[in-house]
């Protein structure tokens, strides 16, 4: 079965370091623009730890990959100059989509400082700063966020968000496709009509992944933890049953109404073109 191009792909970076890291960026996004996704995004360092790194990596996927390219823009630690300028530098620049969050600061940088809280604050600034500009994504979570009080809480939290002005969500990866199909109908139910798209994270190094969804709340099933825990350092089959379990749930969101898929690439584009071929995505 072949998708057609109404939905909507993209690919996520994170800015890299070093020099080495970036040329390896660029050649990853340069293979993945042959796939013509409908737009690129790179990470921001809540803080503004990576705000040129940001900013540059922004620029040159837009300008020289020639794929529309969404900065990740965080509020918490930002003041409202800082986050203006940058807002007018991408305004200027031509870039017409951004992903807003309130951003977590990295332990160490102490409490949240900044003068926006929340990302419904920031759409909101967004807005009042740049009116229709921008296209603004913001972040959902089908299994509830972290520091959230409960789910009730969380969905109202995020209906809110929507409602201050965006025009389309990406969710926190996550590897049970009933979470998503049950956070959407609660949203519609509240009346937001917002895109949800989901985030796909491709399984490629079970400790890594093991580490990173305690984090952010994502869980792995036990039979997905069990089966990548038997397979050790055994790169190869870690690969082949993360692809297979992966592609399967995305076939299924698709089928089940899903916008799109957003890849969380790590850099990488050999884990997300596996399961994009084995969609049959057209280009
Ligand atoms: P919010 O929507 O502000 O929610 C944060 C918490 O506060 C939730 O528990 C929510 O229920 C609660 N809350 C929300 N609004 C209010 C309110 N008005 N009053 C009281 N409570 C409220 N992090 C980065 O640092 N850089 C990135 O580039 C980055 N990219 C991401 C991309 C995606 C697609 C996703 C899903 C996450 C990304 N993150 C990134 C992580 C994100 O910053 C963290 O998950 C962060 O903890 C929450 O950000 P948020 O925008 O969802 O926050």
């Amino acid at each position: 079965m072949s998708q057609p191009r109404s939905h909507n792909f993209s690919f996520e970076f994170f800015p890299t370091k070093t020099d080495a890291g970036h040329e390896k960026l660029i050649a990853t996004a340069r293979r993945l623009a042959e796939y013509q996704p409908d737009f690129f995004s790179c990470t921001y360092g809540a803080g503004g730890s990576t705000r040129d790194r940001t900013l540059n990596t922004v620029l040159q996927l837009d300008g020289e990959v020639k794929v529309p390219t969404a900065p990740h823009l965080s509020c918490v630690g930002d003041s409202k100059q800082e986050l203006r300028e940058l807002l007018n530098l991408y305004k200027n620049a031509g870039i017409k989509r951004i992903v807003a969050l309130r951003g977590d600061l990295p332990s160490g940088m102490g409490m949240a400082s900044g003068e926006l809280r929340y990302a419904n604050e920031l759409v909101e600034f967004i807005r009042s700063e740049t009116g229709d500009h921008f296209h603004i994504e913001i972040a959902a979570y089908p299994e509830m966020h972290p520091q959230a009080r409960n789910f009730e809480t969380d969905l109202a939290n995020f209906v809110r968000k929507a409602k201050a002005g965006a025009d389309s969500a990406i969710t926190q990866y996550f590897f049970n496709a009933d979470c998503y199909f049950y956070f959407v109908e609660r949203v519609r139910k509240l009346g937001v009509e917002t895109p949800i798209v989901p985030g796909i994270m491709p399984i490629t190094n079970y400790s890594k992944l093991a580490r990173f969804s305690d984090a952010c709340g994502a869980e792995i099933p036990r039979w997905v933890r069990k089966q990548l825990e038997s397979y050790g350092d055994d790169a190869d089959s870690i690969h082949a049953f993360g692809e297979q379990v992966i592609s399967e749930m995305c076939e299924k969101l698709l089928a089940g109404g899903a916008p799109g898929l957003h890849f969380y690439t790590l850099n990488q584009a050999e884990p997300s073109l596996a399961i994009w071929d084995n969609l049959k995505l057209t280009r």
